[in-house]
């Protein structure tokens, strides 16, 4: 099969390799859609979480099961799947306290297990979902980035009415703010630096970071003064962690989605005063069915974070539009045929 694999720190290649038929109690699946995550841009040139090269990369995949191991039950060959690239262990402190998503063992695709970016790829049986018939592959394969926004939502402590400061126009940014709209929050305001990707906020106010003198102010007229009741951090800046701190109401929560570096000086005496609560969010608690039904809602239009389509054979294209196309592309997904 033909497959992306990363070779060294900054070199992605197509290279052939054979397909790895399933333990017992995986699915081997033939491939449809693979979506280019922004922390694959990040591993690939960064390589933060130690891959041993040479890798097949890529997590948010999904596709039709062709071969099923001797011990799955619930799947068979031709079902059409979603596919979860986290594979906690089940028996390690934090699997055992109900947080396997922060398994002290995690496997992941794409990082220590072969990923999705390649014709055929493995995947553990209870990390996979069938998809409704209905739902095209593309929109399948953001079953993960949905559920870790989902995560990152239910970590800021959303509430009904309540005002919600989401801080970064990435992807995770954008699928936020549709996503909120099932929470009913008063008020969603989005900051980023990309007119193209705030016109893609949905119902949420924007603010142009490059167009805005002071974001926090800006913030505070927009809110009558009053700031926010949540927060979530969707960009990696110390500058970002303060205006979050800044613009959230006393007993306020943030929930640091990104991964701020270097590490940032943070306005404790104001997390003191205003007894703020700062969380981190990080994967998702098992959110794959909720995600599934979150994208069957034509309402929220998640369809629409997949601006390009493009066959796996130009994989090039795709990356360089996902890493650098920031006022025309958002998810960029590989096809396969
Ligand atoms: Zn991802
Ligand atoms: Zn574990």
């Amino acid at each position: 099969m033909k497959a992306l694999v990363l070779e060294a720190q900054g070199r992605l290649a197509q290279k052939e390799c054979s397909v790895r038929q399933p333990d017992p109690d995986e699915l081997l699946v033939k491939t449809e859609a693979a979506t280019i995550c922004t922390s694959d841009l990040n591993d690939i040139k960064h390589n933060s979480f130690g891959i041993r090269f040479p890798m097949i990369m890529g997590h948010e995949g999904a596709g039709v099961v062709v071969a099923v191991g001797k011990n799955v039950t619930g799947f068979n060959i031709g079902d059409r799947i979603a596919a979860h690239p986290v594979m906690p262990c089940g028996t390690c402190s934090n699997c055992l306290r109900g947080l396997p998503h922060l398994c002290g063992n995690m496997k992941h695709l794409g990082i220590n297990l072969e990923g999705v970016f390649a014709e055929y790829f493995c995947i553990r049986a209870d990390r996979a979902r069938k998809i409704p018939n209905t739902m095209d592959y593309d929109v399948a394969s953001l079953m993960e980035p949905v559920s870790v926004c989902i995560e990152a939502l239910e970590r800021a402590n959303v509430k009904k009415d309540g005002t919600v400061l989401i801080i970064g126009d990435g992807p995770f940014g954008i699928i936020m703010t549709r996503l909120l709209r099932v929470y009913n929050p008063g008020r969603v305001i989005l900051t980023g630096r990309h007119s193209f990707r705030l016109a893609m906020a949905g119902n949420a106010e924007t603010i142009h970071e490059r167009e805005t003198a002071d974001v926090s102010e800006k913030v505070y007229q927009l809110t009558n003064g009053e700031g926010v009741d949540s927060a979530v951090l969707c960009v990696g800046t110390g500058q970002a962690v303060n205006t979050a701190i800044t613009c959230l109401k006393a007993r306020g929560t943030l929930s640091v989605f990104s991964a701020v570096m270097p590490m940032p000086a943070i306005d404790l005496f104001r997390v003191h005063v205003k007894e703020l609560n700062l969380c981190g969010s990080c994967n998702d608690e098992n959110y794959l069915d909720r995600a599934l039904e979150l994208l069957d809602k034509r309402e929220l239009g998640l369809k629409d974070m997949i601006t390009h389509r493009i066959p796996f054979d130009n994989w090039e294209k795709a990356f360089e539009l996902a890493e650098k196309g920031k006022d025309e592309a958002l998810k960029v997904t590989l096809t396969f045929t």
